[in-house]
């Protein structure tokens, strides 16, 4: 008995058979359609249980159902980010060894190791499969996927994450967002990060709803969609949401089809919120990682206003809690390293025994290594990493509270403080400021802007203004470059 998530298209067409799982460009594929692309597909890929599959590519059919047909075997998915460059996947490849590489529709392969099953071949070895449904007993506790995480604080970390890590965090994000049957998911966000595959395409899949499968995020083209295909949920990043409405469409778009927008992955700038809620959007936030499949922390759209820069509270089936320096509870109002328990948490990295263990408890806590805060009422703000912590003559710092400082003053763009290294205090604050173009300012303009706000430790020693500051795929400050940079 399959009880894993590649038996998810199966059971959904025993009640929904004619509904439309799946559109891409101008392919549709039903419930129906689905189920028996992946039970052919199974029989043909030449994997067994245990053997992992990678999938190279944009968001596109092929990419959903080689993780639906890996699920039926007891094989183990492992997508991989597109905008890698060549040593880099290499890397991955060699870490998660799969037996095949399956290549989306613009990728060729590049000379990358092992088995390749090319796109121009795919369709063919569905048709060579048989549409009988595959007998493999899989278990909730098999791992399904390997997703290596975003890299923002070093080499990306295979998360292994079970058929329960991503049943479990449906169910948590169905227990708060009422997802129907007749929903509607654009899915233009990486399917190779878990926001997109945890908190949009498994629950649309569960409820039976429609994933229009897009291989990157326009903003013409979202516009265009929501209207025309009169889309009902959108989950991604900050800077997805901030592309529409910025957008010059934004103000006469009919949005009236929108019913849940779920943004998370990255702190959520105030005015954002602010502006969809003047066009009457709903605006719900998460924060999550890869390794807790990705819920952990959830708010509601009715309290986005009145909890304004919190990431929320737990989500229902797991628990967080806030650990102070000194391994006591951080009470609230006071910064703890952020842990977090439950069905949804993986059960380590991939061939990582020692990494897993500093991060994963006995009892089965998960330490993310971000700082929170939470108020009164149990919710919480993500304030910064541990990694970013700076510590001063045994004072910590934390560089989030520096930043959004320097943010009220209106020269500043961009800044981000890391520390440098101090003979008198160990380490001291260092920022470095992107100004406004064409606004003039020098660093002690800032720096006296500090002076009174916060505390004299925590005020920067060096304030350096820089052209750009380097960020990742996913649009997240990169502070380790930075360190290297300017950190000597
Ligand atoms: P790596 O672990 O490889 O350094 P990463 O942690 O950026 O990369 P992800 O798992 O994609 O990889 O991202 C999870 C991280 O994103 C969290 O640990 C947290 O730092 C950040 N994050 C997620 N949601 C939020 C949020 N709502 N507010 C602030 N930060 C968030
Ligand atoms: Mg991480």
């Amino acid at each position: 008995r399959n009880q894993g998530i590649g038996s998810w298209p199966a059971r959904r067409a025993r009640m929904t058979p004619d509904a439309v799982a799946l559109s891409y460009k101008d392919h549709h594929y039903t419930y129906r359609d689905l189920r028996e692309r992946v039970n052919r597909l199974a029989s043909a890929l030449g994997v067994r249980r245990g053997e992992r599959v990678a999938f190279l590519g944009a968001n596109q059919p092929a990419m959903v159902e080689t993780l639906f047909a890996a699920g039926l075997l007891g094989a183990v998915f492992v997508p991989l980010n597109t905008r890698l460059a060549g040593p880099e996947l290499r890397f991955i490849l060699e870490d998660a060894d799969p037996v095949l590489l399956v290549l989306g529709e613009e990728r060729d392969g590049e000379g990358l190791p092992g088995r390749h099953l090319r796109a121009a071949d795919y369709e063919a070895l569905i048709v060579s499969g048989s549409p009988e449904p595959i007998d493999e007993p899989v278990s909730q506790d098999d791992v399904c996927l390997i997703m290596y995480t975003s890299g923002t604080t070093g080499r990306p970390k295979g998360a292994m994450l079970t058929h329960a890590n991503l049943t479990w965090n449906t169910v948590n994000l169905l227990v708060d967002v009422p997802l129907a049957h007749d929903e509607v998911a654009l899915i233009g966000a990486p399917l190779f990060h878990i926001a997109a595959l945890g908190q949009a395409l498994l629950p649309t899949v569960l409820k039976g709803g429609r994933a229009i499968l897009e291989p990157s995020f326009d903003v013409e083209r979202a516009f265009d969609l929501i209207e025309t295909e009169r889309v009902t949920l959108i989950a991604g990043v900050p800077t997805m949401f901030q592309f529409l409405a910025t957008s010059p469409r934004w103000a006469g778009a009919d949005l009236s089809s929108l019913r849940h927008l779920l943004c998370g992955g990255a702190p959520v700038p105030q005015p954002l919120i602010q502006a969809y809620l003047e066009r009457g959007l709903a605006f719900m936030q998460g924060y999550g990682m890869t390794e807790t499949a990705p819920g952990a922390l959830f708010l509601g759209a009715d309290r986005s206003r009145d909890k304004a820069g919190s990431a929320g509270v737990p989500c229902f089936f797991s628990d967080v809690r806030l650990v102070a320096p000194d391994g006591s509870p951080a009470a609230p109002g006071e910064p703890g390293e952020l842990y977090v328990q439950g069905p949804n948490v993986m059960p380590g990295y991939w061939r990582r025994p020692e990494e897993s263990a500093e991060v994963l408890s006995d009892d089965g806590w998960f330490r993310s290594g971000d700082i929170g805060v939470a108020d009164e009422d149990g919710y919480v703000r993500i304030s910064d990493r541990v990694k970013d912590m700076i510590i001063s003559g045994g004072e910590n710092i934390y560089p989030a509270e520096v930043e959004s400082a320097l943010y009220e003053h209106a020269a500043v763009a961009e800044c981000a403080v890391i520390g440098v290294p101090d003979e008198k205090w160990g380490e001291v604050g260092k920022a470095l400021v992107v100004l406004r173009p064409g606004v003039t300012a020098s660093p002690d303009d800032l720096l006296k802007h500090l002076d009174g706000r916060l505390a004299r430790y925590k005020v920067p020693k060096y304030l350096e203004f820089v052209p750009e500051l380097p960020k990742n795929a996913a649009g997240k400050l990169l502070k380790a470059p930075l360190r290297k940079l300017y950190g000597g």
